[in-house]
């Protein structure tokens, strides 16, 4: 079993087909996590879709990233109150904690924010990290949350990271173009060609695509950790793998 696992939700899990946020998806995660606890495993969630879920409260014009901003932080909240109904349902108490790229660039800088998880972890509470969009400048942002849920597994000491897309694991050519597009099961090494791909995000408010979770695998797989990338549509997958190691579908970088 795992001694700590970072699991990343994509926006496309969180928001559903009407453009609201999916309770049920949220509600399938806190079953997931209460059963991760029984079994002695501490969660750290890194979520998306702030915006998606301020959105669905606020129509604003999504092309400015003032009015972007403006979403994800309606949204945030929104979102927040969502997760905290759910896990309730589990008697499990959650913390949202906002970060930017400089609180987690170094050992040194990370510390203060491990200092909370490792205390909030501690008392059985899920941290549930999300970018400081509403503030955070161009500069300064990871831009895509499987960047800063790479760091956050690496700097928080965890075993593993999980990412929960709208694709079920990394094929071997873009699968929304190629029919004959094959799932790659096990990922060793990443070359640099395969990080330079045009950048196809799926879902509206999905920022990384494929690349960035290459990026993320990259980082972790340099340090030691492990990657597994499968759907968040149906958590059948990812249960497996974390109870008994084996898999369906899904791409374990390693
Ligand atoms: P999320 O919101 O879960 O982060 P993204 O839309 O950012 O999801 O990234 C996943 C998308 O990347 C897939 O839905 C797919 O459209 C695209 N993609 C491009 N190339 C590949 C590939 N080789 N394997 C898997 N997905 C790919």
């Amino acid at each position: 079993m795992y001694r700590r696992v970072v699991i990343k939700i994509g926006s496309a899990v969180l928001t559903d087909k009407d453009g609201g946020v999916s309770r049920e998806r949220i509600f399938n995660i806190a079953t997931l996590v209460s059963k991760l606890h029984e079994n002695g495993t501490e969660v750290i969630l890194v979520s998306s879709g702030a915006v998606s879920a301020g959105y669905s409260k606020l129509q604003l014009d999504r092309n400015t990233i003032g009015n972007r901003q403006a979403l994800a932080s309606i949204g945030q909240s929104y979102l927040m109150s969502i997760y905290q109904k759910k896990f309730a349902k589990f008697g499990i108490d959650i913390a949202q904690i906002l970060l930017t790229e400089a609180d987690l660039d170094s050992r040194r800088r990370s510390e203060n924010a491990k200092r909370t998880v490792d205390i909030l972890l501690k008392n059985g509470v899920v941290p549930i990290i999300n970018e400081n969009d509403s503030v955070a400048t161009d500069e300064l942002v990871f831009g895509d949350n499987d960047q800063l849920s790479a760091h956050s597994t690496f700097y928080f000491d965890g075993d593993l990271l999980v990412i929960l897309s709208d694709i079920d694991g990394y094929y071997d050519k873009n699968p929304r173009i190629y029919k004959d597009a094959k799932i790659i099961r096990e990922v060793r090494k990443i070359e640099e060609t395969e990080l330079v791909q045009e950048v196809t995000p799926h879902h509206q408010f999905a920022t990384g695509g494929i690349v960035t979770k290459l990026k993320s695998a990259k980082f972790l797989m340099e340090r030691g950790k492990k990657m597994f990338l499968t759907s968040g549509f149906n958590l059948v997958d990812v249960e497996t793998f974390l109870f008994t190691g084996k898999y369906q579908r899904g791409t374990l970088f390693l």
